[in-house]
């Protein structure tokens, strides 16, 4: 038995997901005429209270559709300088939309409204690129799957309306969020722009992810995935899968938290952990002993069939999920216990 906490992207879909993807009504969907995933486009936009949304095959190409509609050329995003969108999207905001991304040093993937307006202030000079837009994550990713506090974002999106930028929300784990802060869907659709969820990630679905937005946003978004090479066809049957993990796999989410919490507080027990960062939904992230390593210390967890991602600058992630079962979760925390 393998025990993959690499990412929570490593899940495979469930019988009963496997039987609603079986069943899927489908079309061409580049026709618009799939009629599962208008069903479930129409779905996602209602639950955020959004005017309409848009099925995506990653939640990369839907964030980087988000940004290719609120910028031009030349023009500037702010983000943490944590962010997915700035890390791990292979350059693209760079090379999609020729944007360049002004970094703010957040705690955990997190800025407050403060650092966005010192960030953003001063009078708009011909030598300065236009700032457009305003990117943030919740959960954070590299941050360890931490949560923003509300009112920071309120206060945020007032700051974006008085100086005119769009305010687009990665969203890959906002689900995470909201069970783990006990918040709505509608209460951040009223917030932001544009928002991207993905399915794929702690929903357990195979594939897909969604952008939401103003008629208008998703008008203009239609034509960039289709130019970005996403427009698919019989795209039903994911779209099935999307819809059984948005019925079937949200409240669940609460066991993932609880299981991090539970390795975390044993990782707080052992002696070669020099440091474990505050665990809030299903990301884990610690530092081992330097004599040790965290190379060394993935590899000897692999060596037990338990595997681990390194996160850069010494951190080692455990993120749980789906497929992470009591019998792993046991086996997982005796083998940290033990570790020497
Ligand atoms: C996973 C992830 C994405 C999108 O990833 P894809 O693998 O392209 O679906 C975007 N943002 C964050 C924070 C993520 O963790």
């Amino acid at each position: 038995m393998i025990i993959d906490l690499i990412s929570d992207t490593v899940t495979k879909p469930t019988p009963g997901m496997l039987q609603a993807m079986m069943h899927a009504q489908v079309g061409d969907d580049v026709f618009s005429m799939d009629p599962t995933v208008n069903a479930l486009q129409k779905k996602v936009a209602a639950m955020f209270g959004m005017e309409d949304a848009l099925f995506f095959p990653s939640g990369t190409m839907a964030n980087q559709a988000a940004i290719k509609i609120h910028t031009q050329p030349g023009d500037l995003l702010f983000c943490d300088k944590y962010a997915h969108v700035y890390n791990y999207e292979s350059g693209g905001a760079a090379f999609h939309s020729g944007v360049t991304c002004r970094l703010i040093d957040g705690s955990r993937g997190m800025f407050s409204a403060a650092q966005l307006e010192e960030a953003s202030s001063g009078s708009p000079q011909i030598y300065l690129p236009y700032a457009r837009l305003v990117c943030i994550e919740n959960t954070t990713n590299k941050g360890g799957g931490a949560c923003w506090d509300f009112s920071e974002l309120e206060k945020i999106e007032k700051i974006t309306r008085e100086k005119n930028l769009a305010f687009h929300l990665d969203g890959a784990r906002l689900f995470n969020a909201l069970v783990a802060k006990n918040e709505t869907p509608q209460q951040y659709g009223q917030l932001f722009d544009t928002i991207s969820i993905c399915f794929s990630k702690g929903l357990g679905a195979p594939v897909g992810s969604m952008l939401l937005g103003s008629k208008e946003h998703i008008h203009k978004a239609l034509r960039i995935r289709k130019l970005y090479g996403g427009g698919m066809r019989q795209v039903g049957f994911l779209a099935s899968a999307c819809d059984y993990a948005l019925d079937h796999h949200v409240e669940r989410l609460a066991e993932d938290h609880q299981k991090a919490k539970e390795i975390g507080a044993v990782l707080k027990t052992v002696s070669y952990v020099t440091k474990v960062e505050t665990i809030e939904t299903n990301i884990v992230i610690f530092y081992v002993d330097t004599a040790i390593g965290d190379d060394n210390f993935i590899k000897r967890m692999k060596d037990q069939k338990i595997l681990l991602t390194p996160m850069g600058e010494g951190k080692i992630r455990i993120v749980t999920h789906l497929d992470y079962t009591n019998e792993m979760h046991a086996i997982l925390l005796d083998a940290l216990r033990n570790f020497q």
